[in-house]
C-alpha cells in the first residue's frame, strides 16, 4: 500500500521512502496520539501486518526518526527505551510499580523552564522531565 501522506513527511525530512521506512512510518502513525512505544512493540505490529524487518534495520530507521525529530525517545526507569511521535510539548509521569506512562503539561512548569534559560543566556535545545511516582492502581 503506497501511503502519499507517510512518503510527504519522509521527503520533508529528506530521508528516501524506502520499505523499511514506510513501514516503521505507517505503523507509528496508526497508533493513538499519546502512545509510548518500544522497538519490540513496533516489531511486533510489523510481523502481525505481515512485514517481516530485523530488529536492526528497524533500530537504524528510529534512529533516523529520531535525528530528524520525526520521533522522540525516552529512557525511563523501570520501562526502558520507548519512543513517541513528536506532537505537542509535554512531560511525563511513570509509575515505578507498573511502568505506565501519562503525560502532563504545566505552563507553570514550562514559564520556569523559559526563565531559566533565559537566565542562563543560552537557548533551549530539548527539555525532559520525569516524575517517578507509585500510579494509584499500584498504591
Ligand atoms: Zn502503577
Ligand atoms: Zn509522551
Amino acid at each position: 500500500m503506497i501511503d502519499v501522506l507517510n512518503i510527504a513527511i519522509l521527503k520533508a525530512n529528506r530521508l528516501r521512502p524506502t520499505t523499511v521506512r514506510l513501514a516503521v512510518l505507517s505503523v507509528i502513525s496508526g497508533y493513538e496520539e499519546g502512545t509510548h512505544f518500544s522497538i519490540e512493540k513496533i516489531c511486533d505490529d510489523l510481523s502481525s501486518s505481515g512485514v517481516r524487518k530485523s530488529v536492526g534495520s528497524v533500530y537504524r530507521t528510529l534512529k533516523e526518526f529520531e535525528d530528524t525529530g520525526i520521533v522522540i525517545r525516552h529512557q525511563f526507569d523501570s520501562v526502558g527505551t520507548v519512543y513517541e511521535s513528536n506532537t505537542q510539548d509535554h512531560d511525563h509521569t511513570v509509575c515505578v510499580g507498573c511502568g505506565k506512562i501519562k503525560e502532563f503539561y504545566k505552563t507553570e512548569f514550562d514559564a520556569l523552564r523559559k526563565e531559566v534559560v533565559s537566565e542562563s543566556k543560552g537557548r533551549l535545545i530539548k527539555h525532559t522531565q520525569t516524575l517517578y511516582v507509585v500510579c494509584e492502581d499500584c498504591l
